[in-house]
């Protein structure tokens, strides 16, 4: 229990009463010569009482030179008691009574200058006695004010109370002037002063009472140590107050002795008196740091109330026993006596009475506050622990079995250090360690901590053997007699932890594959960079991009590339050593982090082995889907910033894209060159339909049997704006790249349908145009209507009309591809499969499509005729034999020979095109071809 009421002491000991502080907004003071004023008249002061005990005692001449200083130092207490009624920092109570004592300051004043105006004109009595009149005023004036006071009596029985001890001052005063001025008796011509001073003393008597109940409200004690900030001003206005008293009381009982200098130490009272209101005047601004508010009083402050009331009936009984002594020593004596008595034993009784219950009360609040605290250690989720200085557990709050599962068997007389953490417990021990060795806390004078507690964070196993992250704030309260201890006050802090680790890793990482993001990665790469320069070894960045990615996404559903990208991401970790990093940087772009790539052949390993898994096939809703990976590598060189790795990994990603893709490229810094020629073309292309700069080349495809021109395949072509012209196999990937193949493949489809039906109206020969189809343009709904629209913005019949798909787009795209051809083949133009051969479709895939032509690539072609035999010509054979199967049409491409032709007309392939009969040329040429010969086979012989 003992240890509890230390910890009530410690941690729930709130202010339940009396005065409450608080900073103020600005502690700015009253000017510095205000100070500086109200001291020397402090000194003056001095000065004037000095003077009263030596010179004046004497009676000399400069009698009215002090009453002088006297006005002098009383209108200095005026002014001081305004500014103080200006404080900006006190409350508005105080404000006003400052203001009142400031009147009745002046109250005073203007009697004493009435007063001594009235001695130096000439004994006129009605003006001193106005003098006096308006000095009286003081006392009702200072007491008005001093109920101005926060702490003055509110509510009707503190009034009732204060009103009883007035009229209990003011009877015992009355008892006391009565018996001086009839039973002593006192002449005719000092009636009026003497009364004057009587009633000068009782009025002292009520403003001293009533500041003492002040006093004794605000909970200002007997010991100076209490008489701090708020409470000074009313310590000096008490003892200016007494020394007024006494003054006046001295007044009275020397003036009956009546000798010359039987006045000089009441007269020497006075100008302290004064001053001591200057400088309570003074010290309202004496702790300008703080304001002050009334708080609710407690019942204690309220029980205490002054002892004037009972001090002053003492006189009273004083001259009723004299008074009773003097005229009869019989049993009337007796009984005054007795009765006098009887008052002192009330009193006393009263007063016991009032302490006990004083302290009745006070145990019964600290009752209160101990049940509070007994509440709240056991409903508390702190856990609470006593450790000896051996960090030996001694005490633990009923929270820990409560939440840790952890009873007194398992804790008490074990070391802490057993329940933590073992990557913890160094932390631990240091931090017990500099607790045990900091005793009690700096606090400043206002019982502030001057440093923040000390705090750590361990994890600690609880009964059921469970990690709990708990937050420890430790008091060191080995000097405190009821705790002798190390103080842990612990709070579970575990499922915050997890929420900000899981916050952490959001930021840093891709929800999707949960691999590093790009900021996380360019991090690292700094710091990788940071560690390589240091130490001295190399570091590589690789940046990877999925080659087939948006094909996917867009036929197969973002659900399902999703899965792809997870599915490389797996991919990719299976390649990679544990200490280098993954991150997705976004899309389906990855990037891996090579620490220690001193050795090129290993990189350059890494990077065939991670084109290889990714270039295998996936998966997805039971289809295999191809996507392969671009992969650009860039090692940093020295002094390279983050940027710049990341930028030239990024520069050789581009290259091994435009190169043909599912390949890698280590960064050389001519790259750089390449990447800005390739952007400028990029920028070029995006204007070439409208600059005009397309055109269309046809070359011949014929009867391999009579060399008759049975129709044309167009090609595009490039003539770049100053640059001459740029051959296909430059510009199409790119055009396929961004997407402008479709624009193109549009304007192609429109201009060739222009002109084979301008051709098949001259010639009147059913001539059938072959266009390319990208892959790409296949992807886009619109190629449908692309189609329909340049046949029907020509009047083409749609049967002169062949689409060329190569091979490889087929095995990509499967569905989609499988639903677009059907609709173009329903729209009745032929379909055929260019660079046959050159792909991986299988039977299977190729009877899935519609399909009328396969045209065998110039690869098989160029094997064959009569100086190498017919064994380059074996692919084309199977080729041959396979479309024949399928009901097929065959046609071969780059027949360049006399022996390749006769080669496939043997082998059964009746239809070709190569420069063995004309090599693709402009549209007129081409007519020319047509219109004159009609037979290209004459052409070469
Ligand atoms: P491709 O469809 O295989 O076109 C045939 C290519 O072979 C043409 O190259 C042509 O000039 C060339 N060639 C024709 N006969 C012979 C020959 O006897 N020997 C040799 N060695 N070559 C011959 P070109 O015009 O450079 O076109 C290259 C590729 O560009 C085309 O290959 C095609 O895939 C693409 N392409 C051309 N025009 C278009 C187009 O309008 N749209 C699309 N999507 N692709 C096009
Ligand atoms: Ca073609
Ligand atoms: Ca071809």
């Amino acid at each position: 229990m003992a240890v509890e009421r230390v910890l009530t002491q410690a941690r729930a000991a709130t202010p339940s009463g009396g005065w409450r502080t608080m900073r103020a907004p600005d502690a700015s003071g009253p000017a510095p010569w205000v100070g500086a004023t109200i001291m020397l008249g402090a000194l003056a002061a001095f000065g004037l009482a000095i003077w009263h005990l030596t010179v004046d005692r004497y009676g000399t001449a400069s009698h009215a030179a002090a009453t002088i200083g006297r006005i002098v130092l009383t209108l200095l207490a005026v002014v001081a008691a305004a500014f103080a009624s200006a404080d900006p920092h006190a409350e508005p109570h105080v404000r006003r009574g400052w203001v009142g004592i400031a009147l009745a300051m002046l109250c005073a004043w203007a009697g004493q200058l009435l007063i001594f105006v009235a001695g130096a004109v000439g004994d006129s009595t009605w003006v001193v006695g106005l003098g006096r009149a308006v000095m009286v005023l003081f006392y009702p004036v200072c007491i008005a004010a001093l109920l101005c006071w926060p702490q003055a009596p509110r509510g009707r029985l503190a009034r009732g109370t204060y009103l009883l001890d007035i009229a209990i001052v003011a009877c015992a005063a009355g008892v006391v002037a009565w018996h001086d001025l009839t039973v002593r008796g006192v002449p005719g011509e000092r009636l009026t002063g003497a009364l004057l001073l009587h009633g000068m003393v009782a009025g002292d008597l009520i403003a001293l009472l009533t500041i003492s109940m002040l006093w004794q409200r605000s909970g200002v004690g007997l010991r100076p140590s209490t008489w701090r900030g708020a409470s000074r001003p009313l310590v000096f206005l008490a003892a200016a107050l007494a020394l007024h008293f006494f003054a006046d009381l001295g007044s009275i009982i020397l003036g009956h002795i009546a000798t010359a200098d039987s006045l000089a130490w009441p007269r020497a009272l006075r100008p302290l008196a004064i001053a001591g209101i200057a400088i309570a005047a003074w010290t309202q601004y004496g702790d300008r740091a703080e304001v002050t508010a009334a708080g609710t009083r407690s019942g204690e402050a309220a029980l205490r109330s002054s002892a004037i009331p009972v001090i002053v009936t003492f006189p009273c009984f004083a001259v009723l026993l004299l008074t009773t002594t003097e005229y009869s020593a019989g049993p009337v004596a007796g009984l005054v006596l007795g009765a006098a008595l009887l008052s002192v034993l009330a009193f006393v009784r009263v007063g016991v009475a009032t302490r006990e219950a004083m302290q009745a009360m006070a145990r019964s609040a600290a009752r209160e506050g101990e049940a509070r605290f007994q509440a709240l250690v056991q409903h508390t989720n702190d856990l609470i622990v006593i450790l000896d200085l051996d960090t030996t557990i001694r005490w633990i709050s009923p929270s820990v079995s409560r939440l840790f599962a952890l009873g007194d068997t398992q804790t008490i007389g074990r070391p802490l250090l057993d329940l933590i953490h073992a990557d913890d417990r160094a932390v631990a021990e240091r931090f017990l360690h500099s607790l045990a060795e900091h005793p009690m806390r700096a606090t400043d004078d206002r019982g502030r901590d001057l440093f923040p507690p000390p705090q750590c964070e361990w994890r600690m196993c609880d009964g059921d053997g469970r990690w709990h992250t708990v937050d420890n704030v430790g008091t060191n309260l080995l000097a405190e007699p009821t705790v002798r201890g190390l103080v842990l006050t612990s709070r579970d802090v575990t499922e915050r932890r997890v929420i900000e680790e899981q916050y952490m890793h959001q930021a840093f990482h891709d929800p999707l594959t949960d691999l590093a993001n790009r900021a996380l990665f360019l991090y690292q790469v700094g710091h990788a960079l940071a560690r390589g320069a240091r130490q001295g070894h190399a570091v590589a960045v690789m940046f990877l991009d999925l080659d087939h990615f948006k094909a996917v996404n867009d036929t197969l559903g973002h659900a399902t590339g999703d899965r792809l990208l997870v599915e490389a991401a797996r991919r990719l970790q299976s390649c990679v050593r544990g200490s280098d990093l993954i991150a997705r940087l976004g899309g389906d772009e990855f990037a891996v982090l090579v620490e220690g790539a001193d050795n090129e052949e290993e990189l350059v390993a890494l990077a065939d082995r991670i084109v290889a898994a990714l270039g295998a096939p996936f998966t997805l809703r039971g289809k295999d889907v191809f996507v392969s990976a671009s992969i650009g590598i860039a090692r940093a060189q020295a002094g390279e910033s983050t940027d710049e790795v990341v930028r030239n990994a990024d520069v050789a990603m581009y290259l091994a894209k435009t190169r043909g893709k599912g390949r890698w490229e280590l960064f050389a810094p001519h790259m750089h060159h390449a990447a800005v020629e390739r952007l400028e073309l990029e920028a070029d292309l995006r204007r070439a339909i409208e600059r005009e700069e397309l055109s269309v080349e046809y070359q011949a495809i014929v009867d391999l049997t009579s060399g008759h021109v049975e129709g044309a395949e167009a090609l595009v072509r490039w003539h770049r704006l100053g640059k001459g012209t740029v051959p296909p196999s430059t510009f199409i990937p790119i055009a396929e790249e961004t997407g402008l193949i479709v624009p193109i493949g549009r304007w192609v489809l429109r201009e060739v349908a222009r002109r084979a039906a301008e051709w098949r109206r001259e010639f009147e020969r059913p001539l059938r145009v072959t266009v390319n189809l990208s892959g790409r343009h296949l992807q886009d709904a619109a190629v449908i209507d692309d189609v329909r629209d340049a046949l029907q913005a020509a009047a083409l019949p749609a049967s002169a009309l062949v689409l060329e798909l190569a091979e490889h787009t087929l095995t990509h795209h499967s569905q989609h591809a499988l639903e677009r051809l059907t609709q173009l083949r329903a729209l009745g133009v032929a379909i055929a499969i260019d660079d046959f051969g050159t792909g991986v479709s299988s039977l299977s895939t190729l009877q899935r499509y519609p399909i009328d032509v396969l045209k065998i690539d110039r690869a098989f072609v160029e094997g064959m005729g009569a100086e190498t035999g017919l064994d380059g010509g074996t692919l084309a054979r199977a080729i041959i034999a396979l479309a024949d199967t399928m009901g097929l049409e065959t046609m071969a491409e780059g027949v360049e020979t006399e022996a390749q032709r006769s080669t496939l007309l043997a082998l059964g392939c009746v239809r070709g095109q190569g420069y063995l009969f004309s090599a693709p040329v402009p549209p007129a040429d081409f007519a020319r071809l047509v219109g004159t010969r009609g037979t290209l086979r004459a052409a070469r012989p």
